[in-house]
């Protein structure tokens, strides 16, 4: 492991770019690993800030080296044993990163699946972590700790240990070290047996700030950069008799989202961007700007977990949680939901009102590294009304985008977004009825 950090460590010194130009979190560190009895996954974020990576490296080095430790020789005859660790990343104010870690462990050597979270809370300016104790005095820490003992009830009845609980609920700073903030809320989080069932997943619970004094300064919420939009703005006349296609892309927004959007931009094109709501807020600029230049943006959950994998109040939590963030970042409501690998179910349906949005041709962008491929898959076959689904996470996508978009307009294809594409059949079918009439 301290080989691959070495690696990774010296490719963002040779490529001083992208080193400079992305102060937090551009960067991800991933360690893939796989033999005959394990199967290893890991994501975890570099933020260029030292004492804050220091840190966390050395708790994922640890996780990494215990699940090795206990799995690497246990064999199993049905599945390998996996590590999954996956993070969110949220920047408050520009004064203050949040981050939470959450590590999966799947074996048959377990009676179920368990999961576990790490959360940083880090202070930039004073370039410190910071516990509750940071955050409320113990006054405060009383009221949290009252509003949490019932929503915690409310919310997880069938999971709650009601005398762990008890026992937690007191107010001593050292029940609650796992907590991220935002600027209206604290979420507090709890890991499995803390105060509920072996059975259950981790808990996590949101309390708003405003019945709370703060040590911290929050700034108030601004809207001085933010025009909000009611609605989606559809500007544009599309000629119902023309081909039309919608491009969709998933999983951003990243560093490369912004090349793209110019790209489409500088073709009077237009596209759909589904993105991933613990991105929004680092890339917010590039959103707003996106939504500027007439493209339109959906939603693929908080943190691209398995939708249909989820429990209802999670897969609430997922959907609700990126309407909330591409509303603070654009003003805009979106109004689409494109699931997560495509995945799709009763619960999902019956659970949202968005427009669930899937795809006609698939470039595999993610899969074939050969900017060529990629054209070739999203220009060959394609028909009036189609939607094809890119990535907006590899510099590939972004440099197909420059060869697909003159292809399919030479075919005489006008670019639409999602909304557009429903305005439009819906046109034409209205078209038809009157003349059949
Ligand atoms: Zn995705």
């Amino acid at each position: 492991m301290k080989k691959r950090l070495l690696i990774c460590l010296f490719i963002l010194l040779i490529i001083p770019g992208c080193y400079k130009k992305d102060k937090f979190n551009k960067n991800i560190n991933t360690i893939i690993e796989e033999n005959k009895n394990i199967l290893i996954g890991i994501n975890y974020p570099i933020t260029n800030i030292s004492k804050l990576d220091k840190v966390i490296e050395k708790d994922i080095e640890t996780e990494y080296n215990d699940f090795k430790e206990e799995y690497e020789n246990f064999k199993s005859l049905s599945t390998k044993s996996e590590l999954n660790i996956d993070y969110t990343f949220d920047l408050v104010n520009e004064n203050y990163i949040n981050i939470a870690i959450n590590i999966f462990i799947d074996s048959s050597k377990l009676e179920q699946p368990k999961n576990k979270i790490k959360t940083y809370v880090f202070d930039i300016k004073n370039n410190k972590l910071l516990n509750l104790r940071d955050i409320i005095d113990e006054k405060n820490l009383k009221k949290l700790v009252n509003s949490s003992t019932n929503k915690l009830i409310n919310n997880y009845k069938e999971c709650i240990q009601l005398d762990k609980l008890n026992e937690k609920m007191i107010p001593n700073y050292d029940n609650f070290n796992l907590f991220t903030f935002d600027n209206n809320s604290i979420e507090l989080y709890f890991n499995t047996g803390e105060i509920s069932f072996e059975y259950c997943d981790t808990l996590n619970i949101n309390i708003d700030f405003s019945n709370l004094d703060l040590l911290i300064k929050l700034e108030e919420e601004s809207s001085k950069t933010i025009n909000y939009i009611d609605t989606y703005p559809v500007n544009k006349v599309i000629d119902p008799n023309k081909k039309i296609v919608a491009l969709t892309f998933d999983d951003g927004p990243s560093k490369y989202t912004d090349e793209i959007i110019e790209t489409l931009h500088k073709n009077d094109a237009v596209g759909t961007f589904f993105v991933i709501g613990n991105k929004v807020k680092i890339y917010d600029n590039t959103l707003r700007k996106s939504v500027k230049y007439g493209n339109e943006i959906g939603n693929h959950s908080y943190n691209h977990k398995w939708l249909t994998k989820l429990s209802i109040n999670e897969l609430k939590q997922q959907i609700d949680k990126t309407q909330d963030i591409i509303y603070n970042v654009t003003g805009y409501k979106s109004v689409l939901l494109r699931p997560t690998y495509g995945g799709i179910n009763s619960s999902i349906r019956n659970n949202t009102d968005l427009q669930i949005v899937m795809w006609s041709v698939d470039t595999m962008d993610w899969k074939y590294r050969n900017v060529n491929t990629i054209v070739k898959r999203a220009t060959a076959n394609v028909k009036d009304g189609d939607i094809i689904l890119m990535h907006d996470i590899k510099d590939r996508t972004s440099k197909a985008l420059k060869q697909i978009i003159p292809i399919l307009k030479e075919k005489g294809f006008e670019f639409v977004t999602i909304s557009e594409l429903n305005e439009v059949k819906l046109l034409r079918q209205r078209n038809n009825n009157e003349q059949s009439k």
